[in-house]
């Protein structure tokens, strides 16, 4: 977890300084809960965290003195119990021949990198994977899924730049059934700034994989950018209606991440997060854990 912490460090830093200049008074009263609570929503927590820390806090601490680890301890604590309820592993369905993973998300978030990252974690445990470049727009977003195939040694369905994305994917489903595959990873396009377009494209690709198992996709996973911020909560808002996102992957922990807007996020969607990103190497991808991520970013 180490890059995670390295990435959360500069977040972490900003927010415990925070913290410890609203407690140099240290008592606590209802100017340092206000205070406080200003502190964890600038850091992206969102509202309802931080009002669980901010009640937390009082409920045991009400007009006495307190210290900033002392709040530390408390505010990691709660967002612990607030991805507690997210922090979980993929599990494939592998009576689905194959499980099918559709990747979503805004272009740049880390689909493609992701859906290499995954495929080498499936390949290395045994199973057999292809994947399907659905992100027809971009001939870059081909040719490094070709790259990441031959990576893995998994084969990858691609088209024409500027073909049909649906009907590549319902390509691609047929041939994981004839070769028998365990898994089948879509990526897609995530063109916002033509948003009907991009909406219409998505909801084509899941019903006509819904013609050759209605169950499909079986897992629809969302990439989301942690440097994103505020921002990151529409983007899954936005996939989530459109695309039936059912679990998320937070990209780019290691970098300049704004780690409280994952917290947010849980919050609000309750998605089941698989897991984090943690640079752009194949190894980068690591389940995620609550109480790690706590640590990380109370400092
Ligand atoms: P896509 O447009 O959604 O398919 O995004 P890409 O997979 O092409 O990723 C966009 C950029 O982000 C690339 O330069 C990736 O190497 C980089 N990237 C993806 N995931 C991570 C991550 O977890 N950490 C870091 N530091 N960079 C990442």
């Amino acid at each position: 977890f180490q890059r995670m912490r390295d990435g959360l460090a500069r977040s972490s830093r900003e927010l415990t300084g925070n913290i410890a200049g609203v407690f140099t008074k240290r008592k606590l009263d209802e100017e340092t809960l206000q205070d406080l609570e200003d502190v964890l929503i600038r850091a992206d927590l969102g509202m309802e965290t931080a009002l669980r820390v901010t009640d937390a806090l009082a409920a045991s601490r009400y007009g006495k003195d307190v210290s900033d680890t002392e709040v530390r301890a408390i505010m990691a604590a709660e967002v612990e119990k607030v991805l507690s309820h997210v922090a979980m592993p993929l599990e494939l369905d592998l009576s689905h021949k194959p499980h099918v993973i559709l990747v979503v998300g805004v272009n740049g978030t880390g689909k493609t990198t992701t859906i290499g990252k995954l495929a080498a974690k499936l390949t290395d445990g045994g199973l057999s994977v292809m994947l399907a470049a659905g992100d027809t727009f971009r001939a870059a977003a081909i040719e490094q899924l070709k790259i990441w195939g031959e990576r893995t040694k998994s084969p990858v369905i691609a088209s024409k730049l500027g073909a049909d994305a649906a009907g590549l994917a319902y390509d691609a489903f047929e041939k994981a059934k004839e070769a028998g595959s365990d898994v089948l990873i879509i990526d897609t396009a995530g063109r916002l700034q033509n948003k009907t377009e991009l909406m219409a494209e998505l909801e084509k690709i899941v019903r006509v994989l819904g013609k050759l198992d209605p169950e499909a996709p079986h897992t629809v996973l969302q990439t989301v950018d942690a440097t994103t911020g505020q921002n990151a909560l529409n983007q899954v808002e936005i996939f989530r209606n459109v695309a039936g996102v059912n679990g998320l992957v937070m990209t780019k922990l290691d970098g300049t991440a704004r780690g409280g807007i994952l917290v947010a996020i849980a919050a609000k969607h309750k998605l089941p997060v698989y897991f984090i990103g943690v640079g752009e190497q194949v190894d980068d991808l690591e389940p995620f854990s609550a109480s790690e991520f706590a640590r990380a970013i109370a400092g």
